[in-house]
This record gives C-alpha cells, structure tokens and sequence, in this order.
C-alpha cells in the first residue's frame, strides 16, 4: 500500500516504511498533509481589514491598470513619426499635461506637448522624450537623436488588463496585494474564514504567570509561545489554560475544544510513561497517532483527527514546541487557511563559523545567529541546545538544519539554515 491510498489515519500503520518509533520528519510531514484540507466558510471583508488573510476566489481585474498611455518620465510627448532620424527635429509646444490634467487639445503635425510623470500621453502622441535631451528655444523644442516609437511610456493595461486575473484563489494577502486592490478600486475582498485553533498546557508542574513558584513548579511558558506563533498566522484563537494531568480533566478539555475548533493544540503530556493514559483517552476520542519522530529536539509528536477537528500533541520542552510547531504545524494551518502555495520557509546554506557538534541518526535543529563577518554571511550556535534552554530561541534568527545522516561540522564548512523571520 502506498501513501495516495491511505484513506484513514488507522490504515498508514499498512504502509511499509511506517514506523512510529522512528519517523523521518519529511515523512511525518507527508502524512499530516494527507489529511488536511481547507476551510469551506468564507467571508467577504474590507481590503483594509485583509492583510494576512487568504483569497477564496479568483479576483478579476475590472478595468486595465494602468487605465491609459501615460507618461514614465518627465519631458515632452512627441510622435516618434515626427522626428527626424539624421539631422535635429524642431517641434512647436503647444500645452501641458499633468498627473491628473490631462491635455484635450487637438494637435498638428510637428507638434508636442509638455508632459510630467504619470500624465495621459495625448491622443494622437506616442512617445516621451527625456527633458535632459531636449534644448529648449522659446516655444520650440530642439530635439537631435532618433528615439523608437514608446519610449518612456507606460501602455493601458501593461500591469493589468481588464477581465484578467489580478490575483487568484488560495492566495495569501501580503501588503503588495492590498496596495494592488486599490489600484483596481475593489473595496472588499471575499476571503477563507479564520482558522479556529483551541490550545492548552499540561502538566501538575505549571503555574501560571502572576502566581507564586513552589517547589519543583514552573511558570507555564509554552501557552505564550503558542500564542505568538498563532497570532501570526492570523488564526482565530482560543486559550484553554493550563490543564492539571488528570485523566478526567484532560478527557473534558478535548471534548470541550473539540466542539468548536478547527484544531487543538496540546503542550506535554505526549512522551513516554505519560504518553500511556493519554493516549487511552485519544483512542477513545477520536483517530491519534503517537510519533517518535527522528529529530532534535521535537522526539514524541502526536497528530490525529478528534471528530472533525485536527490535534496537535506537542512535546512539553518549551524549544520543542517552536521546533515541532513551524516544522509541522505551521504550514498545516496555513493549509487550513486555504492558502494553495502554502510552503515551507526556505532553507540556505551559509558558512559555519564554527564547530557544531551532531551525531548521526536524527534531523537536528540547532538554534542559531546569522552575522556578516570579514565580508560574508555566517552562522553559530546560540551554545548549550538543550530542548528546555527557551533562551536559545529568543537569541536565534534562524534554524541551522543538520540531516540526519549529517556528522559533526567542521567550521568553513556550508550548512542548511532556516531564517526564522521574513521581510515583514
Ligand atoms: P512533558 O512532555 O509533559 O513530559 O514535559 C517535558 C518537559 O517540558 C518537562 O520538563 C516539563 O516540565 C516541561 N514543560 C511541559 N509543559 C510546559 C509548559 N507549558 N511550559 C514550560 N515547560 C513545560
Ligand atoms: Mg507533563
């Protein structure tokens, strides 16, 4: 049996290279994105409130852009058939034209008009000559090399021709997209509704923030992580707590989740020795998988359908979550989402500038600080890379990407990095 025939969660246990024990995380990946699909609601907005949503219909472009020939440069429009192509041109300037004041005059042959940036070109003109190449004599204009038919123009409809697609279905809107609705002077965009994504921490160690520390508490932090990563990607977002590893007490807080999310999200409570009971509840709620998947950090990782609604059992280790939340996480929301470009952040190879130790047999994801030194971009480790360590996460910019089979590196050596931001 292949991965394409897998119908249910149950049936990938068929597969022959499935082993739970041991899953390379390009696997574990392929089989999240077997079962996800996105959201049906959508929901027309203001393109001003549209910023991080997703399209959910193709959006045609209802007039051309630019509406008319306009002019790309400031100086005089002139019909290239005028001019002469080896001795100098003299043409009469007869008007003006400006952004938003066009010139509606008729004119004659031998004649231009002054014309700035943005300007119609006028009827019967075609072309723009640069002021630097002009000699200007009273009402006439000296103009002495040949210049092709367009230059300096910008034609109706080269950036977008009416009835076109200006932007499609499944696209994400970044500020370039909003910026391009405006120039077509469409108000409102019809988009995927959010995604509804419920989340909690276990474990009797947490407290929350505010409250005092006994002994052998800790403060819960991963909810905060969480919630960051979620309010990127714009999600609909709901905070459960912290939820006391109890049987009873965990079993209500799925069900409770599970009746309005799209997806839970869980903290601890997934590796071995604990795993155990709530892996009884899951098999009892619903279709979950416990993965030992073959990275660093980011081992035990539990992924399922509760009714209708996806679940996400994260490792409890605070760099864990971050780890196993933007390797698998993210771009399943951004699947949900209805994005249909929806891709991994990009990985390059940049210099070590160090000595990075690795043992072979699992993915890691050492956290690192890309600088330039000396004249060329390089990496280091934030140091100790520890799954607790959650200072190395906020020192680092970027994943450093080591394979699996991947040995210690030596410095000068390239290795793959994941930056942890785009261009905002
Ligand atoms: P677990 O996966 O529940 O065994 O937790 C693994 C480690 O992560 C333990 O040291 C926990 O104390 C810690 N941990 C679990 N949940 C959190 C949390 N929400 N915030 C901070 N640390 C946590
Ligand atoms: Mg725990």
């Amino acid at each position: 049996m292949d991965i394409n025939n897998i119908q249910s969660l149950k049936e990938l246990s068929k597969l022959e290279d499935y082993d739970p024990r041991s899953l390379p995380v390009k696997q574990a990946r392929e089989y999240i994105l077997k079962f996800l699909a996105p959201v049906k609601q959508t929901e027309r907005i203001p393109i001003i409130e549209s910023l991080g949503r997703v399209t959910s219909s193709d959006i045609l472009s209802p007039i051309n852009v630019p509406p008319h020939n306009n002019s790309a440069m400031d100086g005089y429009a002139v019909k290239a058939s005028d001019l002469n192509s080896n001795m100098e041109t003299r043409l009469k300037v007869v008007g003006k034209a400006f952004a938003g004041k066009p010139f509606f005059g008729d004119l004659a042959p031998g004649e231009a008009v002054r014309i700035m940036t943005g300007a119609v070109v006028p009827q019967n003109l075609d072309t723009v000559v640069m002021q630097e190449n002009v000699e200007l004599q009273k009402e006439e204009i000296i103009i002495n090399n040949r210049i092709a038919k367009g230059t300096n123009t910008r034609n109706a409809g080269e950036d977008l021709q009416k009835g076109k697609i200006a932007i499609g279905k499944g696209k994400l809107i970044r500020p370039g997209d909003m910026g391009l609705l405006a120039s077509l002077g469409i108000p409102t965009v019809e988009v995927f509704r959010k995604v509804k994504v419920v989340f909690f921490s276990t474990g009797d160690e947490l407290v929350g923030v505010g409250e005092k520390l006994g002994i052998g508490e800790i403060y819960d932090s991963n909810r905060y992580t969480l919630r960051g990563l979620l309010d990127r990607l714009g999600c609909d977002i709901t905070d459960m707590g912290v939820i006391k590893d109890e049987k009873k007490t965990v079993e209500n807080a799925l069900l409770e989740a599970s009746a309005s999310a799209d997806v839970i999200i869980t903290t601890g409570g997934v590796s071995v020795g604990e795993a155990d009971y709530i892996k009884e509840i899951l098999d009892k709620l619903g279709q979950v998988l416990f993965w030992k998947i073959a990275m660093k950090p980011g081992r035990p990782l539990a992924y399922g359908k509760i009714n209708d609604c996806h679940f996400f059992g994260l490792p409890g280790n605070p760099v864990s979550v971050v780890v196993t939340f933007y390797q698998f996480v993210q771009n399943a929301l951004k699947i949900l989402q209805g994005e249909n470009q929806a891709k991994m952040q990009p990985i390059q190879k940049i210099k070590s500038g160090e000595r990075i130790r690795k043992i072979p047999g699992r993915t890691e994801y050492q956290r690192g600080i890309i600088s330039f030194e000396n004249g060329e971009w390089m990496v280091k480790t934030t140091g100790d890379q520890g799954s607790g360590i959650l200072s190395s996460v906020s020192q680092a910019d970027c994943f450093i990407i080591l394979d699996a089979t991947e040995e210690t590196i030596e410095p000068g050596h390239y290795v793959n990095v994941q930056v942890l931001e785009g261009l905002v």
